[in-house]
């Protein structure tokens, strides 16, 4: 069996800095400044977009039933306006979300539950983790989330009496080892109240490790300082961020520098995507990603599969892109740059791995191996095939 890695395609170069440089490294002033419709884009940045292409109307129809958040730090990462480019395609409406397909829901992946939903911010899908929806805030309202009917929404967010009870139950429940706190954007709190949570939950005897799922790296990358990453390093339990990176063109230095703050206070750093339809869904694209994202030492962890949320037909692939799209990264990128392909199963029932057939099992229980070198291998059912290699 031929194990000669293949020489890696050339990595498309990266323009890592934003066009416009006048503005503020403040991510409060990015949060409070975040653009809500086409003309505050233009107001933002005068005579940079030529929007005459664009479906005014119907950005407007998506506006008025998704709501609309960009920074201005993450808008100045796009090159033009329009569904072309892909950070515009991620942060700014499109007309086709008005178009909602009867397979699609608005909890594709079953949060809001009665058995998975034991009281308000809170949901358990297995039985030694939990997720704690901090807040319902976020920096940018990404066009793909699949909690978009909790993003922004103030009915979901946890006030005192809410999050007190929630933390009770938590302290509760002695097979939980690990609380995710998500959202809505945890990191959209003030230090002072992540903190808070942080060391409430340090407290409770039963979890060994804290994780926070944040867009805040990528599309707020201020929010990383100093400050809160010396907190972050400083809890008591190990904390984890899992960042949520699409695109090579978020991979700033602004980006990795809020990373490696991270990481020199011991906080790991994780990504996961999402799999998108003329954002990473072709195999320079992605593998651009993936090499950016090593570059700035964050590891690749999950490409979740695009979630039935209604109004995002337009983004989603078929699983066999993505199949075809694992496929093809495999033996291309190093193995450690690999995320996970996965399917959330509709209904809250969790997340599955998905996985390119790379081997089937003959009549005889030889496994007939497709090689990421293309070429079709046979592997016996009582060991090593003849001309293995042997040792390390
Ligand atoms: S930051 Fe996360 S929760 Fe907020 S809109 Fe984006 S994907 Fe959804």
């Amino acid at each position: 069996m031929s194990t000669e890695p293949r020489p890696s395609p050339p990595t498309p170069a990266l323009t890592r800095e934003p066009v416009a440089r006048a503005v503020p490294d403040d991510w409060r002033w990015h949060h409070a400044h975040a653009a809500t419709s086409l003309d505050d884009i233009e107001r933002l940045f005068p005579g940079r977009f030529d929007m005459s292409a664009l479906d005014r109307s119907g950005i407007v129809r998506a506006i008025a039933r998704y709501g609309m958040r960009a920074t201005p730090y993450y808008l100045d990462l796009a090159r033009r306006a329009g569904a072309s480019d892909p950070i515009w395609r991620l942060a700014v409406p499109d007309e086709r979300e008005t178009h909602v397909l009867p397979v699609e829901r608005e909890d594709p992946i079953g949060d809001e539950l009665p058995g998975l939903h034991p009281l308000p911010g809170v949901t358990r899908r297995y039985r030694d983790r939990a997720l704690l929806f901090a807040t319902p805030t976020c920096s940018v309202h990404c066009r793909h989330c699949f909690r978009k009917r909790m993003v922004g929404n103030a009915e979901y967010a946890l006030d005192d009496a809410a999050l007190e009870a929630a933390l009770r139950w938590i302290a509760g429940e002695h097979d939980l080892r690990e609380v995710i706190l998500t959202g809505g954007d945890p990191l959209t709190l003030s230090d002072g109240r992540l903190v808070d949570v942080l060391q409430r939950l340090s407290r409770i005897e039963h979890l060994r490790s804290l994780r926070i799922h944040t867009r805040m790296p990528v599309v707020n990358p201020h929010r990383i300082t100093p400050e809160l990453a010396a907190r972050l390093g400083a809890c008591a339990l190990p904390v984890v961020v899992v960042a949520h990176f699409n695109h090579a063109a978020e991979l700033t230095d602004a980006a990795s520098l809020a990373v490696q703050r991270l990481l020199t206070q011991g906080v790991a750093t994780l990504n996961q995507s999402v799999l998108l339809a003329g954002v990473n869904d072709d195999v320079d694209s992605h593998r651009a990603l993936l090499w950016a994202l090593l570059d700035a030492r964050i590891r690749p962890y999950a490409l979740h599969h695009g979630d039935l949320v209604p109004g995002t037909s337009h983004l989603r692939t078929s699983v066999d892109t993505g199949l075809a799209l694992m496929r093809a990264l495999r033996g291309t990128v190093p193995g450690h740059a690999l995320p996970r392909y996965l399917l959330d199963v509709p209904g809250g029932h969790g997340k599955v791995p998905l996985e390119p057939p790379w081997v089937t099992t003959g009549a005889d229980g030889t496994l007939e191996i497709e090689a990421p070198d293309g070429s079709r291998q046979r592997y016996p059912p009582d060991g090593a095939p003849s001309g293995d290699r042997q040792g390390a």
